[in-house]
């Protein structure tokens, strides 16, 4: 394999695509109540942007009702920002980052993330990961961020499924495109990769969705073999 650089997505392909579902959102959810009655001075200025923002009760439906709409709410991202950060601060939040990708990280010189979620959120990420080794223990989580040269995400560099992106990125890094290879759980990304001159590699996890047949990807199911 002649590629050096390694630009990696998260979901699916370095942590479970169940993380953001199952943890995240519900964890934000459980908050909602106590957070609409919040004294806190941060959260109440992001609460007072919301029409609802007199009326406790109502702020909670009308919250609630954004999270389950999938609504793309700018007030209720800068909610859940403050609210995440906060539970990865007192640690209980930890990103089950697997095991093998983690050794990965740490074999390898060149690591970037590209991911749709911001690059706020991939370093509070990979600034709290659950230690492999201590399940369940109250070990101090990893910070993984020293192992990372860089973030992108679509902010910096545009959406997954353009491969414009992938040319802002290779620049960005300052290499050749056939050096960076791009590992990802979803076709459609390494598509738009593949078409920018990137390699590609087809990240297989437990919980992802069935993938089509003859995409034509190489595979992995783990990284220990990279
Ligand atoms: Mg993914």
């Amino acid at each position: 394999m002649s590629e050096s650089v390694y630009l990696l997505d998260i979901e699916g392909t370095v942590c479970p695509i169940s993380f953001v579902q199952e943890t995240l959102f519900p964890y934000f959810s459980a908050k909602v109540p106590s957070l609409v009655k919040s004294s806190d001075d941060s959260i109440k200025s992001i609460l007072a942007q919301f029409p609802q923002h007199g009326d406790p009760l109502a702020l909670q439906t009308h919250i609630q009702s954004l999270v389950n709409n999938d609504v793309k709410d700018p007030v209720l991202k800068q909610l859940q920002g403050t609210v995440w950060t906060q539970g990865y601060t007192d640690g209980e939040i930890e990103a089950p980052v697997y095991k093998d990708a983690i050794e990965f990280m740490k074999r390898k010189q060149s690591i970037y993330i590209y991911s749709s979620g911001s690059v706020q959120a991939q370093k509070l990420l990979f600034g709290h990961v659950a230690n492999p080794n201590n399940a369940g223990s109250n070990e101090l989580s990893l910070d993984l961020n020293p192992l990372i040269k860089g973030y992108f995400d679509i902010n910096t560099s545009g959406k997954k499924l353009e491969s414009s992106s992938y040319q802002k990125i290779v620049s960005q890094i300052g290499v050749a495109a056939d050096k960076v290879l791009f590992i990802s759980d979803n076709i459609k990304e390494l598509e738009a990769a593949e078409a920018a001159g990137v390699g590609t590699l087809l990240a297989v996890r437990p919980g992802n969705p069935p993938i089509q047949q003859n995409h034509g990807f190489r595979t992995i199911e783990r990284f220990d073999t990279l």
